[in-house]
């Protein structure tokens, strides 16, 4: 098995058929042989730097359905919320203060959001803060409103395609949300010009090997500039309220896997990760991944951007998320940076700003 992360680590791509072998023969010291590939590729890349995101979850409100989500349309017992522009621009600007030059605006598909509006928006924070990366994760749209909103100066955008099989896609979804349209978008964003990232849960209900060997094939095939995954986690009051939650050391040997089949790409260690465990996010890290992202929400908001139960940083405020943060990766010996954080491939243009 060593030989194949060996050769993973070379050629960047195995066989769906090898993943899966992979995967089915993880063990603790397999692991640990691709953590310290993983890292190495990673040094070579990125040293010993970890990039920041300031993370403003601006809207729960969705007209999605997903059967994995807490802040899903049918979910009576989440308390809604929108920020007010003025309420997202402060995030930004004491997020600026505790030195984050990457914003990533993350919320639930809310109409009240159109597109104009998020434009606008996303305008505003690039001409207060023109030193600053702005990501969006805001859902499915037509490829005209994603142009808009590159034009409007989004410079990332997020959307997890969730899994790359149609039929596990199906059962993780109501039938008006489709593969091929997340596909299309993901595709979309990628020809337009955005650091784009997709990803996936792990330990999602109905998810077998197979799916996430496919997953692989897929990012591979896509090349996004960002990979997020994480565990998935239940939300009590979702349909899969009652299923179990993906595990630790699954989602850290795919964090492995992706840096060697990726070696440049930003991969972050998730919120999810550091809810599983109480030391995830810096496990994460010294499985191969490079990014944190941090909280920037108001706290009075924190809890109810429930997607899963027990969310982690509920109560902090941001200065505190961004020094508990640096103290967790200066433990493992990591140091956060204050940068834009550009994939290598974009680093030109942060350059010009
Ligand atoms: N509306 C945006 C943001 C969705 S929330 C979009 O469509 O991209 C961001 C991510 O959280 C999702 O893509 C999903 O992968 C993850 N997520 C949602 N529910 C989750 C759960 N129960 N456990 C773990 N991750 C979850």
């Amino acid at each position: 098995m060593k030989q194949l992360i060996d050769r993973l680590e070379r050629e960047h791509i195995l066989t769906q058929q090898e993943f899966i072998a992979l995967l089915e023969k993880r063990n603790k010291t397999l692991a640990a042989y691709l953590f310290e590939r993983a890292v190495a590729v990673r040094k070579a890349v990125y040293g010993n730097t970890v990039y920041l995101r300031g993370l403003i979850e601006f809207t729960n409100y969705c007209k999605n359905d997903c059967y994995y989500c807490g802040i899903r349309r049918s979910n009576g017992n989440v308390p809604r919320y929108r920020l007010t522009e003025e309420e997202i621009l402060s995030c930004c600007e004491s997020g600026y203060t505790l030195g984050f030059r990457t914003f990533v605006l993350q919320g639930g598909e809310d109409g009240a959001f159109s597109v104009p509006r998020l434009c606008s928006l996303v305008r505003q924070i690039k001409e207060r803060f023109p030193d600053c990366a702005v990501t969006l994760s805001v859902g499915e749209f037509p490829r005209a409103d994603y142009e808009a909103m590159f034009a409007a100066g989004a410079d990332r955008y997020l959307l997890r395609h969730e899994t790359a099989s149609a039929d596990h896609y199906r059962r993780l979804h109501p039938s008006n949300q489709t593969p091929e349209n997340r596909k299309r978008c993901l595709q979309d964003l990628k020809d337009i010009g955005f650091q784009v990232g997709c990803g996936m849960m792990v330990g999602s209900p109905g998810q077998t090997l197979a799916n996430l060997a496919e997953d692989l094939h897929f990012i591979y095939e896509l090349r996004p500039q960002m990979v997020g995954i994480g565990p998935f986690i239940p939300q009590h009051d979702t349909p899969f309220g009652g299923e179990p939650a993906g595990t630790l050391e699954e989602t850290l040997f795919l964090l492995g896997l992706l840096r060697l089949m990726l070696p440049q790409v930003l991969l972050p260690a998730t919120t999810a990760l550091g809810t599983i465990h109480p030391r995830g996010r810096e496990l994460g890290i010294l499985a191969g991944a490079n990014v944190c992202m941090p909280n920037l929400s108001p706290v009075p908001v924190r809890e109810k951007y429930a997607l899963y139960d027990h969310k982690i940083c509920t109560g902090d405020e941001a200065a505190e998320c961004r020094q508990c943060l640096q103290s967790r990766m200066a433990s493992i010996g990591y140091t956060t940076v204050v940068s834009r954080g550009d994939h290598p491939d974009f680093q030109r243009k942060s350059e010009r700003n």
